[in-house]
């Protein structure tokens, strides 16, 4: 099975690979809440080890009332972030009106659940060319969250990640039930890269350790997580963000885990 999913698509976001045998760590806060928030934080997690800074600036939050992000202040910071830290970025977009103007601030754009299945937006950020980090609908089937995919694959642009980031079920105890066996089997059948968000997968900070862990035995592409320098005070999404403490000791162990496979 090893065999099958080393045979995968890369995905370059800007330098960086996402696909083929190493697993990658894209890594940043929910929200961007100011300016010395993302820069500071984009240079404390390139000195722990990280390979993409991404930040939520337009959020898309099921209460119109929740803080809704910085907006395009935000991607300016994000921006500014990467020129000094030197890492690659990407951020949702939430609109088609939106694709134009970012797109020569990001590196990449994330698609998020709630926008899986609003195919015009998918065919805008196809066109761009960009990376685009496709996360499945909360309650979208395999095969919807794949023919979403085929909806930029029509534009001509080939470079799709899809990212698992739990689904919807009798379950209550979790967010979200996190689907591995899923995104396991997408990433067999497309050979297109697949990346995990253990955050909103779980909802509960305690479990993105352990679920990094499944994501690297499973041979997928990267894990998305939430950090924030002090994550209960974070603006959203508080309770399944870690501190740079635990990140640290995430980094690490992929880390190791990509040094003993070579
Ligand atoms: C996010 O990535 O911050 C987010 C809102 O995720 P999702 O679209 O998976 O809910
Ligand atoms: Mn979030």
């Amino acid at each position: 099975m090893k065999d099958k999913l080393s045979k995968g698509k890369i995905v370059k976001i800007k330098e960086v690979k996402v696909g083929g045998n190493k697993p990658i760590i894209i890594a940043g806060p929910c929200s961007i809440e100011s300016r010395e928030h993302i820069v500071d934080e984009a240079l404390s997690l390139k000195e722990i080890g990280v390979d993409i800074l991404r930040g939520g600036a337009f959020k898309p939050r099921t209460s119109p009332f929740d803080f809704q992000g910085l907006g395009f202040e935000a991607v300016k910071y994000l921006k500014e972030a990467s020129e000094k830290s030197n890492l690659p970025i990407v951020t949702e977009v939430l609109s088609e009106e939106h694709v134009e103007k970012m797109k020569d601030y990001v590196d990449a754009f994330q698609i998020g659940s709630r926008n899986m299945y609003n195919y015009a937006l998918l065919k805008k950020v196809g066109k761009t060319m960009k990376p685009i980090i496709l996360k499945r609908g909360f309650s979208a089937t395999i095969r919807e969250w794949e023919m979403a995919a085929k909806y930029i694959e029509a534009e001509g642009n080939e470079n799709i990640i899809f990212c698992e980031r739990g689904i919807r079920t009798f379950e209550t105890e979790l967010r979200n039930t996190l689907d591995l066996a899923g995104a396991y089997l997408l990433k067999e059948k497309t050979g297109y890269p697949v990346i995990v968000d253990p955050s909103h997968g779980t909802g509960k900070r305690e479990l993105i350790f352990p679920m990094v862990k499944a994501v690297l035995a499973l041979g997928l592409d990267a894990v998305m997580i939430e950090v924030h320098p002090n994550p209960d005070e974070a603006m959203s999404d508080a309770a399944q963000t870690i501190d740079y403490k635990t990140y640290e000791k995430i980094a690490k162990y992929v880390g190791e885990f990509n040094e003993n496979r070579i």
